[in-house]
């Protein structure tokens, strides 16, 4: 059963916490709505902090492997996933536009609009979900032989 904090972000990072563990991804139901062949573990991470110039962060750690569906041969293929994203919390959208222009001009990093309490389950969900490609494909010329071939257009 996947444990689903929700905690006010601000005093999260502020307290330097950290939210950790296991899960199947099976039990992320948007993970398995978008992704139906994958199955197995997924470790996950949140930690709080503030960093050096006293922003409150968020920091989210996603390992697993997937299993997508090749758009070339409709074969199933392994994704390894690694992904580690920051975070900075801002309380509305003026914060948020300021953040965006001085903080995260990084593709690792975002800015998150965190009024109230953040769903930290939905927040790991929300990473895999874009760390997705577009159109999963196995690499050229390497989709196994015999599979059936769509024509892409
Ligand atoms: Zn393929």
């Amino acid at each position: 059963m996947l444990q689903r904090p929700s905690v006010d972000g601000f005093r999260f990072a502020q307290a330097s916490q950290t939210w950790r563990g296991t899960a199947d991804i099976r039990d992320y139901a948007r993970l398995a709505e978008a992704l139906p062949e994958s199955r197995g573990p997924i470790m996950y991470q949140v930690r709080g902090f503030v960093d050096s110039e006293w922003r409150p962060c968020l920091e989210v750690e996603v390992e697993t492997a997937l299993t997508l569906v090749c758009q070339r041969c409709l074969g199933n293929m392994q994704w390894p996933l690694k992904l580690r994203r920051r975070l900075y919390l801002a309380h509305g959208e003026d914060e948020a536009e300021r953040l965006e222009a001085e903080a995260a001009p990084s593709p690792d990093a975002e800015v998150l609009v965190a009024g109230g309490v953040v769903d930290l389950a939905a927040l790991v969900e929300d990473e895999v979900l874009l760390g997705l490609p577009l159109i999963p494909r196995h690499e050229e010329g390497q989709c196994p032989a015999g599979a059936p071939v769509t024509d892409l257009n």
